[in-house]
C-alpha cells in the first residue's frame, strides 16, 4: 500500500462503466447546539469562523494535521469488507487548538455498504461519541475496494455538505486494488459554487472544467501522532 498523495484521478463522468461508485454518505453528524446565538452554533458544530476573512477561500483554511498511521488503521479496519468488494466508511473526528486542526479518532459507523455504496447507521451513536469528548467532524474516509481513488458524483455531494459545515472537512478516498489514497477538498469556487447549484442525486454528470475537486493544499501528514481507532460497529 502506498500514501500517494497526488492519486491519480480517474474522471469517471468519461466512463460510466468505470464510475458505478453510489456511495451515500455518512453524512456529517450534526451536533446540537449548546446555545441560541450563531457564534454558538457555529462552534456547536465544528465550524470554525474566519474573522480576518470576509469570504472562504484557501488562504483562509486552516492546516489539517492527519496522523500518519490513519490510512493504514482504516485500511485493517476495511479488510474484510475488502475482500468481499465491499465499501467501508468512516469519519474524520478531532480537535481544534491554537489554529491548528488535528485529526485524533477515527470513528467507524455501524453500516451497510455494497461495492459501490456505503451507508451509514445509527448516526447518533457517533454524535454521541464525539459530544462527551468535545470532538469535531474534519472529514471523512471510504475505500474504493475495486475501483481507484476520485471522488463519485455522489462522493461530491457528501463532501459538499461536509464542507459547508466546516471549510477544511477532507475527503479521503483509499483503493486497495490501486494502491493509491487520495486526499481531497472540493475546489473553492468552482465546487463548491457548481454543486450548491446541483440538485441531483444518484450518479449523474458533473462539468468536467474547471475541476470541481482537487488533492488538498492545506493537508499534513503528523509524525507524532498515532490515530485512536473507535469501531462503533463492535457496540
Ligand atoms: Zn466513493
Ligand atoms: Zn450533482
Amino acid at each position: 500500500m502506498s500514501l500517494n498523495r497526488s492519486a491519480r484521478t480517474t474522471n469517471p463522468d468519461e466512463d460510466e462503466q468505470f464510475y458505478t461508485d453510489v456511495n451515500s454518505p455518512p453524512t456529517p453528524p450534526i451536533i446540537e447546539p449548546r446555545t441560541t446565538s450563531s457564534e454558538g452554533n457555529a462552534a456547536a458544530l465544528g465550524v470554525q469562523t474566519h474573522k480576518t476573512c470576509q469570504h472562504q477561500s484557501e488562504h483562509c483554511l486552516k492546516t489539517i494535521a492527519i496522523p500518519h498511521d490513519l490510512v493504514a488503521i482504516f485500511s485493517q479496519v476495511a479488510a474484510s469488507n475488502t475482500e468481499h468488494n465491499i465499501e467501508t466508511c468512516g469519519i474524520l473526528s478531532g480537535t481544534t487548538n491554537n489554529d491548528v486542526l488535528k485529526i485524533t479518532h477515527l470513528l467507524i459507523p455501524t453500516q451497510s455498504g455494497s461495492a459501490n455504496s456505503c451507508s451509514a447507521e445509527r448516526e447518533e451513536d457517533m454524535v454521541s461519541y464525539q459530544t462527551c469528548r468535545d470532538l469535531i467532524t474534519l472529514g471523512w474516509i471510504h475505500t474504493h475496494p475495486s475501483q481507484t481513488a476520485f471522488l463519485s458524483s455522489v462522493d461530491l455531494h457528501t463532501q459538499l455538505a461536509y464542507q459547508l459545515l466546516m471549510p477544511e472537512a477532507i475527503a479521503i478516498v483509499y483503493s486497495p486494488t490501486y494502491e493509491e489514497t487520495g486526499f481531497y477538498h472540493l475546489t473553492t469556487h468552482d465546487g463548491l459554487n457548481y454543486l450548491k447549484k446541483c440538485h441531483q442525486t444518484g450518479f449523474h454528470p458533473h462539468q468536467m472544467e474547471p475541476p470541481l475537486f482537487e488533492t488538498t493544499k492545506h493537508t499534513k501528514i503528523d509524525r507524532d501522532t498515532n490515530i485512536t481507532l473507535v469501531d462503533l460497529r463492535c457496540q
